[in-house]
């Protein structure tokens, strides 16, 4: 075997971060601890404002994690069995989950293969006199083409629920994810942009009244006190992990723009090694604000798996999001789909790579990555010769 041999490179390393604010993380916890005020409580208060804010909207509701976020946003709109919701088939499955969840029945649109979000434009022809809503994803840290989406909502009045587990800062046209549709979801898991230490998740919205319902929902629909007006749940945010993720809100943007320039890093560093070819990264489009979640790269000529093979031998992380598009999920059988229904889904699952992605990445780390994967190219070439 040959190829560059020294220390690994995670994919994600949180330790940096931690060890940076651990003062701070500390004494955040011992003030929820000693105030004794752990369900609620001015900690998730607080939280819910400055998320809110942060995103340019009215209101925040704090939820136990970005999945329950989504269901409690489907729910708010009252979608429950005989409705339909319209979203992508590559994304994380909690996407599909929420849906399922409240007894709806998912209906599947295809992506855009340049950037791997729903394509609006295959969004139309799904909707049925039964769709009650779109969930858009804003995928890897890109919002998704609003614009067209907004007018096909608009046309049929269906709200769109914006899925910003993996977006929160991202922006579309200068506003907001969180802005960009009627709810909005965010993650708080830890290897996201704004990453508790354990679950947690956020509902985003400018409408007094669905902010009001998801906070009802969250609370086993109670209104008032041991009413129970709807069938909700409990999905509150915790308070320890709302206090630390109101030490970590103050440092996203500066975390934003270090991941900006470790994507620029890869960039530069594919065009150095011609690579541009093998591994081509997914379209930014234009008027956006790219949060890089994940930094995702296209492996060409069907070499995905064996280049994954290859780093992962020399210790590189790098990880394929997603690998079983949702309506081939083996838990979605009943939904009657076959290979070949959503095909630039399908060559996605196939061919993506998710290389390694966090704000500390040094330059040295990325080159070790860059090197490694042209090591692979180099190798092929001369297995083949
Ligand atoms: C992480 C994620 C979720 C779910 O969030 P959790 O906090 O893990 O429940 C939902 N959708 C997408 C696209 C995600 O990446």
């Amino acid at each position: 075997m040959s190829g560059t041999h020294g220390t690994g490179v995670p994919l994600c390393d949180l330790h940096q971060q931690y060890q940076e604010l651990r003062p701070q993380l500390e004494e955040a916890v011992h003030r929820v601890l000693a105030s004794c005020q752990v369900i609620n409580g001015p900690e998730v208060a607080g939280l819910e404002e400055e998320v809110a804010r942060y995103c340019g909207a009215a209101h925040g509701i704090g939820c136990a994690s970005g999945s329950d976020a989504l269901l409690l946003a489907v729910q708010a709109l009252g979608i429950g069995p005989g409705d339909e919701v319209i979203l992508p088939p590559f994304t994380f499955f909690a996407t599909v989950g929420a849906v399922c969840r409240s007894g709806a029945r998912p209906v599947f649109a295809d992506i855009d293969p340049q950037t791997c979000n729903l394509d609006p434009h295959q969004v139309e022809n799904k909707i049925t006199p039964r769709t009650r809503a779109i969930i858009g994803v804003h995928l890897f840290g890109q919002c998704m083409d609003m614009e067209p989406l907004w007018r096909v909502a608009e046309r049929h009045d269906v709200p769109i629920i914006e899925d910003a587990a993996q977006a929160i800062g991202a922006e579309y046209q200068k506003k907001r994810a969180g802005t960009l549709g009627s709810m909005a979801c965010f993650s708080f898991y830890p290897s996201k942009n704004l990453g508790a230490y354990g679950d947690a998740g956020m509902v985003v919205t400018n409408d007094p009244d669905w902010a009001a319902r998801v906070a009802c929902l969250r609370m086993h629909g109670m209104e008032p006190r041991y009413y129970h007006k709807y069938m909700g749940w409990n999905a509150r945010l915790d308070a320890v992990q709302a206090a630390m993720l109101r030490v970590k809100l103050p440092y996203l943007d500066a975390w934003t723009e270090a991941r900006q320039v470790v994507a620029k890093r890869y960039d530069a560093l594919l065009e150095d090694y011609h690579l541009g070819h093998f591994m081509q990264r997914l379209t930014v489009k234009p008027q956006r604000r790219h949060v890089f979640n994940q930094y995702t790269v296209r492996v060409a000529g069907g070499q995905r798996d064996a280049l994954m093979r290859h780093l992962k031998m020399e210790k590189i992380g790098c990880e394929v999001y997603y690998p079983v598009p949702l309506h081939l999920q083996e838990c979605l059988a009943y939904l009657g789909h076959a290979p070949g229904d959503f095909p630039a889904s399908e060559e996605a699952s196939r061919c993506v790579l998710s290389l390694p992605m966090f704000p500390e990445l040094t330059a040295q780390q990325q080159e070790r990555v860059i090197q490694s994967c042209a090591a692979f190219v180099r190798q092929r070439a001369r297995r083949a010769a």
